[in-house]
């Protein structure tokens, strides 16, 4: 993605051992994150997992019920939401539908001042110029598009030059392609402003091609914290590798190691899984002996029909056109299994794939 986060700078945002309990239940659960100066940072996770409860944090429309918020350093407890220079857009962020769009653009100019030595009306043309609505100022909100209400709503939150900026769903009432057009604008804004940015969505994909890095929340706690490639490529547990794109999540116990065990390198074990033995190389940070319980994932994009070093004979049992590819489910003594095909595939079918196409989730966890 566009600029590059300079990793030595202190975190813009911190949030440091938080819960935010409500009666019995933690909706942020001992959370400790970093976000980085000028980078672009997303929760994602199911509904429920937290993370409007974590923006509202960060935003200062609740306090934590123990654990510290900080902006670059700073504690901001207590500190009110229009005391702490953030822009803030929700998914449902209406325009004032009697104003037109410039004086709701001009509106985020009430409680701040614009930037040193801009007119309020020079401060509006521009902001309309960078969320590339530069011709709007005089329409009214219920002539533009939810796509364009969207962008003045991101107008009207940076207008007064806040140094972050927080957005929660807001493309989420959007349609598909629309939606894709839009992650497009928002993250060319971002990177023009080098604004630190706190993302919620709940669309993995979305998370994965907007960001900088993704935290993938679960019940409150982030599972894992890395940049999309990482998190697609080498999920942490099984919940990160299950919600994360298409996966086929399998377990079973290692019965032939090779190579010797505390060299770094990686190394190629045998795992039974049911059937024959499947050869899965780990990366070397991860030890393993005959006995093991290993969970590992083969992606579908990585299963090929008839080729690859381990092989399993499925069945199929249902196919959905997707364009592009065919998803198939295959059927595994039991077992589900996804394929992406562009061929179409019936009956009986043998799968493979090399041994460093897995990647190793852990070893003897549930
Ligand atoms: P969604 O994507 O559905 O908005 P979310 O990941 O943003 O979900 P939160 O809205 O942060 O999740 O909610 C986390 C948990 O905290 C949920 O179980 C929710 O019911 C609970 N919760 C959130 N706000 C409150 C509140 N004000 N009072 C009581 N419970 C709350």
């Amino acid at each position: 993605a566009g600029g590059s986060p300079d990793p030595d700078a202190p975190p813009a945002v911190e949030l440091d051992g938080v819960t935010k309990r409500y009666g019995d239940t933690a909706a942020v659960d001992d959370v400790t994150l970093r976000v980085r100066e000028g980078e672009f940072f997303t929760l994602v996770g199911p509904s429920g997992c937290g993370k409007t409860t974590t923006l509202r944090l960060i935003a200062g429309f609740e306090e934590p019920s123990s654990g510290a918020v900080r902006f670059a350093g700073e504690s901001v407890a207590g500190v009110p939401p229009e005391d702490r220079d953030v822009g803030v857009v929700f998914q449902n962020y209406a325009l004032f539908p009697h104003m037109t769009v410039g004086e709701n653009v001009g509106y985020g100019l009430n409680f701040a001042d614009p930037p040193e030595g801009v007119t309020r009306d020079e401060r509006v043309a521009e902001l309309l110029e960078l969320v590339d609505l530069p011709d709007a100022a005089d329409r009214e909100p219920e002539s533009l598009s939810g796509g364009q209400r969207q962008r003045v709503a991101m107008a009207r939150a940076l207008a007064p030059g806040p140094d972050l900026l927080l957005l929660d769903e807001p493309m989420s009432a959007l349609d598909a392609q629309l939606r894709e057009r839009l992650r497009v604008q928002v993250r060319r804004i971002q990177s023009e402003l080098s604004i630190t940015t706190v993302y919620v969505t709940h669309d993995q994909e979305e998370a994965l091609a907007i960001s900088d890095r993704v935290a993938v929340i679960r019940d409150g706690t982030p599972e894992q914290v890395a940049p999309p490639r990482t998190v697609y490529r080498e999920p942490a547990t099984r919940f990160v590798a299950e919600f994360v794109g298409d996966n086929n999540v399998l377990a079973g116990r290692v019965v032939d190691a090779e190579g010797s065990e505390s060299d770094g390198a990686p190394r190629t074990v045998a795992v039974d899984v049911g059937g024959e033995p499947l050869r899965i190389e780990t990366d070397g940070a991860v030890d393993t002996a005959p006995g093991d319980r290993l969970t590992f994932c083969v992606r579908p994009e990585y299963l090929r029909i008839g080729e690859g070093e381990s092989r399993l004979a499925a069945t199929v049992e249902n196919a959905e056109f997707l364009g592009e590819t065919t998803r198939v489910t295959l059927d595994w003594g039991g077992r589900d299994l996804v394929v992406r095909t562009r061929d179409p595939l019936s009956g009986e079918v043998v799968v493979g794939f090399d041994p460093e196409d897995a990647h190793v989730i852990s070893v003897n966890e549930a």
